[in-house]
């Protein structure tokens, strides 16, 4: 385990923000992040740092989780794999593509470690972690003790599950299991996933095939964290009721929405901030980014107040203009 104290979070977190914490473990050994959770006082884990925001300086211990290795759980046509908690999620793709495994090509691209995976039930193009998970195991924070959550105990959701709520910071998670399979079920229908592979007159495409889609999709309308400063979608959709959605159509008739469950809809909020008058403001090195407002991006040098003072004014401005409350999906760390 690697110490550095008062460590820049700059270079650990995609946002790219400037804040330091007061001691950061890098970990690969799993005896001990044990020993780390059972003996340090409220840690805060850390793993690609592409979904967090630091607001200052954290005077917190801060774990980086980097446990490694890839593995054949249960041989058969619907394998299961366990993936340590630090694995890069696109290379776990990339290997899967290797094997011939279906289920998270969709998934292609999205930046972050395997840990946090199930956080928020990453999801993108109509496919979410949920429909290839099989089970995690998570180190208690405090005792150290290991304990197994099943699918159902994760209660995911839509960019949600248990470890935002009632779990929430009470858990490391270490490992997960996946259910791929050699048996392809494409998803093709989002976005603009068909289109593209019929401009390429792909008429039976392989999972490859849609893995490349999905990421030159993605290069061609969201920022590169190695470039400008960002964590993706700073704003979850919000879900709202079909009575208040169909109040919203009837002032703004050209409103997108999806319905979400019996009597909700869900709204992108990109559209929401965009028709704010949003997209491509700059204020100071804080902006919101010229092809896809949903993004909140940092010009270079900005901090997180200045990132989180854009969000509050943006938060405001839908909520006037449409009387829809939009909140952060973003992890805001401020201690
Ligand atoms: P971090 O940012 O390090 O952490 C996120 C949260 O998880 C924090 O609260 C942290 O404390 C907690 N955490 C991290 N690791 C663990 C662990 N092992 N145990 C317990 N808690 C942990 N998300 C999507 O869902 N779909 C997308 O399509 C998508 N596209 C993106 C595109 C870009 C350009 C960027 C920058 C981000 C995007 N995201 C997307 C958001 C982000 O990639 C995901 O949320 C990802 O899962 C975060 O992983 P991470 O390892 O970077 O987590
Ligand atoms: P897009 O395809 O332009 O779609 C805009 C919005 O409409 C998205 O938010 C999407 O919701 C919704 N949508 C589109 N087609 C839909 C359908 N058939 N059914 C239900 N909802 C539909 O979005 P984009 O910005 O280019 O992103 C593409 C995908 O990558 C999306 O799934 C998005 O969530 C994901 N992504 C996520 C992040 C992140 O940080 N969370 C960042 C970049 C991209 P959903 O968002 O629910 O899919």
């Amino acid at each position: 385990m690697e110490l550095i104290n008062n460590a820049s979070l700059k270079s650990f977190t995609t946002f790219g923000v400037e804040a330091t914490c007061d001691h950061l473990y890098r970990v690969e050994d799993l005896e001990e992040l044990r020993l780390a959770v059972q003996y340090l006082e409220r840690p805060l884990i850390l793993g690609g740092g592409s979904n967090v925001l630091p607001i200052g300086d954290i005077h917190r211990n801060v774990l980086r989780i980097e446990l490694k290795g890839i593995d054949f759980v249960e041989q058969s046509n619907d394998p299961l794999i366990h993936v340590a908690a630090g694995e890069i999620w696109h290379e776990l793709v990339l290997w899967a593509l290797k094997h011939e495994l279906g289920g998270i090509e969709n998934l292609s691209l999205i930046p972050g470690t395997m840990g946090a995976a199930p956080m928020q039930n990453i999801g993108a193009y109509g496919v979410e972690l949920e429909s290839v998970f099989h089970s995690l195991e998570a180190i208690e924070i405090g005792t150290g003790i290991t304990r197994t959550f099943t699918k159902e105990e994760c209660r995911f959701g839509y960019r949600d599950s248990i470890f935002k709520k009632e779990a929430k910071d009470k858990y490391v998670i270490v490992g997960v299991v996946l259910k791929l399979s050699y048996d392809h079920h494409l998803n093709t229908s989002y976005g603009a996933i068909q289109d593209v592979l019929n401009e390429r007159g792909i008429r039976q495409p392989t999972i490859h095939d849609v893995s490349k889609v999905v990421i030159d999709i993605r290069q061609s309308k969201l920022p590169d964290p190695n470039v400008i400063g960002n964590a993706g979608s700073f704003f979850k959709n919000p879900i709202i009721l079909l009575q208040q959605y169909e109040a919203l159509k009837d002032s703004y008739p050209s409103v997108p929405g999806f319905p979400s469950g019996a009597n909700e809809m869900k709204v992108p909020a990109g559209w929401l901030i965009e028709q704010a008058g949003w997209k491509g403001y700059r204020k100071g090195n804080a902006g919101c980014y010229e092809k896809q407002a949903l993004v909140l991006v940092n010009h270079g040098g900005a901090n997180g107040e200045e990132i989180l003072e854009l969000s509050m004014e943006i938060i405001s401005s839908v909520k006037q203009k449409f009387g829809v409350m939009i909140s952060p999906e973003v992890n805001i760390w401020n201690q």
